[in-house]
């Protein structure tokens, strides 16, 4: 099995070999404590019971446990950010390509989400594991900005290893970027654009304008006014609401993407049904609406409970009171006056056929996402009991429906009052394709919340990132000292975001950079990023490439502070606890044979033999 860690495992079948591994570890000890007063003569680690009789060794780490450590440890935590990084490479921007992970299960995903990619990928190494855990609180911050959080982290580090192979300390490093990260972020708010005391008509545009930015660079990015404008439409419609889930979105496989509509409501698939459901009503204009979280079957109690009967003419009495129970709780559904009844859990053929005959729809096994949607749009509180139902507890809506949405049924509830919930019914032919979009409108969803909330924007294409850049290699000149050199790297460093872009889409990309350097230095355009259409330069933000600000703001400080975290480990230690159980009982074997108890200390970052 290949060691996740990428170097082999030490085993050392040779006493001999294990014996100068240890002398060599033991002189490196006695160096930094000279008062052990062990002798290596009288280590001899293959014959155990006699090491027991001499003075106590020194058992630092448990046996089994790997070390690595020092430079080239430094160095190889880098070249496995980089390898990690170049996975996702070429998914960035509009022209970036999709991937497409397939597990043993034999599910298949496509994507271009950085977040997603990186999850399945299922890293092991330790260190390049960071990247992925950035990724992931890019998608849950912001929602966007997953790829480039990734590049920018990996591309700082991999400026920063010739400095690391010249031997300079990493805190020196680390310093410098800090400092340049902290320039980098206030300038950009000093860049963005408020887009506040606008019109609601004006924001919705400018919103659409970040969204569609957003999804350029997607598998439904063909479609991205379309979708943009109903991104925008179901975020103003939630209002000031945190909760994203009042934003449901319903996959149904077939049709075209543009057939995908959005419900100013709530909508979901029709569920199990029984016989009589067919003769309920479909259509409802301003109903009357009560949830419930209670079943509604004809229950058997004889699990539950053990009644004696003298006269077998009783029985039917305890029959009687089953159904007078059942019909009990139906007719006080049917008199709260509501015409619509959901329920959480089951509602049985009983119930059904019982509200057909009154002119009154039910589901049961409503899933609880969606019942708690139907409580926030329509107002109805979920009862547990039909006890005193009140005219407060139930809910109403404009419209309710039951509409066919391909092969599929749908319940749909428009115009509700509290007008918080919106319902996006995707359209597509593969599986795969309605998983990516979703996703892709998840990223959109985020960012029109984050743009909506605050209402800056920056100029996309990479157009902030050369600006950024160009300052920050302006203040590096007038630093005397070693620094110039580190806040040179991050700036360089920075460039990767429009030089990935030109090479995804095929341009030449040190033409292209050329060209956005020189725009940038003459300060003529500080909005000039790179022209996807043309293959040249062109101004992001009169094209409406737009980001929000705090997509770069937090993909600048989450890829600094993860490239600063890994240039600060220089050694990586492995429990051997952690290890599979196959890795313990190779321990275990070594143990048997008498293997050094501590190992790998003071090693210079290569395993040694
Ligand atoms: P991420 O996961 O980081 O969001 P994307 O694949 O979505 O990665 O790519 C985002 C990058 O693509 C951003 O830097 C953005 O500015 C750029 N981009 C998006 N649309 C365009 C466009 N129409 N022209 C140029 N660059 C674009
Ligand atoms: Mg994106």
């Amino acid at each position: 099995m290949p060691n996740p860690k990428g170097f082999a495992r030490k085993t050392c079948l040779n006493p001999s070999l294990s014996f100068q591994l240890f002398c060599s570890s033991y002189y490196s000890l006695q160096a930094s404590s000279p008062k052990t007063t062990l002798s290596p003569q009288r280590n001899l680690l293959s014959s155990p019971p006699m090491a027991s009789m001499l003075q106590p060794q020194i058992i630092l780490l448990k046996e089994g446990t790997d070390t690595a450590q020092g430079k080239g440890q430094l160095i190889s935590n880098i070249n496995a950010c980089t390898a990690v990084a170049d996975a996702v490479r070429t998914t960035l921007g509009p022209r970036g390509m999709d991937k497409l992970v397939h597990d043993e299960k034999g599910n298949t995903t496509i994507s271009n989400d950085g977040a997603t990619i990186m999850n399945l990928l299922d890293i092991v190494h330790p260190g390049a594991k960071i990247l992925a855990d950035i990724a992931r609180s890019q998608d849950s911050e912001v929602g966007d900005g997953t790829t480039t959080v990734v590049l920018l982290a990996a591309e700082f580090l991999k400026e920063a290893k010739p400095f690391v192979e010249d031997g300079v300390h990493p805190h020196n490093l680390i310093r410098s970027y800090r400092t340049a990260s902290t320039m980098a972020l206030k300038k950009i708010e000093e860049l963005a654009v408020s887009i506040e005391g606008k019109s609601l008509e004006e924001k919705k545009q400018l919103l659409s304008k970040c969204a569609a930015t957003t999804l350029s660079s997607k598998l439904i990015g063909g479609e991205k006014e379309f979708f943009a404008s109903m991104v925008v439409d179901a975020v103003i419609a939630i209002g000031n609401d945190d909760r994203l889930n009042l934003i449901g979105i319903k996959k149904v496989p077939g049709g075209t993407m543009r057939d995908s509509f959005l419900v100013k409501g709530v909508a979901f698939k029709k569920t199990f049904s029984y016989a009589g459901f067919e003769q309920q009503p479909k259509k409802f204009l301003s109903p009357k609406i009560l949830l419930l979280n209670i079943e509604l079957e004809l229950k058997s109690e004889k699990e539950n409970a053990e009644i004696r009967l003298s006269d077998p003419l009783q029985y039917q009495s305890i029959v009687d009171a089953e159904w007078n129970i059942i019909y009990d709780k139906l007719d006080k559904c049917v008199k709260s006056g509501a015409k619509i009844v959901l329920s959480r859990l089951a509602i049985g053929d009983l119930a059904t056929q019982y509200f057909a005959d009154r002119d009154v729809f039910c589901a049961g096994r409503v899933a609880e996402e969606d019942l708690k949607r139907v409580a926030a749009a329509t107002g109805a509180a979920v009862q547990t009991t039909v006890n005193n139902i009140i005219d407060e507890v139930l809910g109403s809506c404009e419209v309710f429906e039951e509409r066919q949405v391909g092969n599929e049924r749908f319940n749909i509830f428009s115009g509700c009052p509290s007008g918080q919930t919106a319902t996006i019914v995707l359209r597509g032919g593969a599986d795969q394709f309605i998983e990516e979009a979703e996703r892709s409108l998840h990223d959109a969803i985020m960012i029109v919340r984050r743009a909506l909330k605050n209402s800056t924007v920056v100029p996309g294409g990479g157009a902030i990132d050369m600006e950024i850049s160009k300052y920050l290699r302006q203040h590096a000149r007038t630093i005397a000292g070693k620094s110039q050199l580190f806040i040179n790297a991050y700036a360089k460093a920075l460039e990767v975001i429009p030089r990935q872009l030109c090479d995804n889409a095929g341009f030449d990309a040190t033409d292209v950079l050329n060209k956005l350097r020189q725009k940038h230095a003459s300060g003529e355009g500080p909005n000039y990023g790179v022209d996807i259409n043309t293959g040249g330069i062109a101004d992001s933000f009169a094209n409406f490439v737009w980001e929000p600000a705090v997509v770069k703001i937090n993909a600048i400080n989450a890829a600094t502070e993860a490239a600063c975290l890994i240039l600060s480990v220089d050694e990586t230690v492995k429990n051997p606890k952690s290890e599979s159980a196959q890795g313990e009982a190779a321990a275990s074997a070594m143990a048997g044979r008498g293997g050094p108890a501590m190992r790998g200390r003071g090693g210079r970052g290569m395993r040694r033999r």
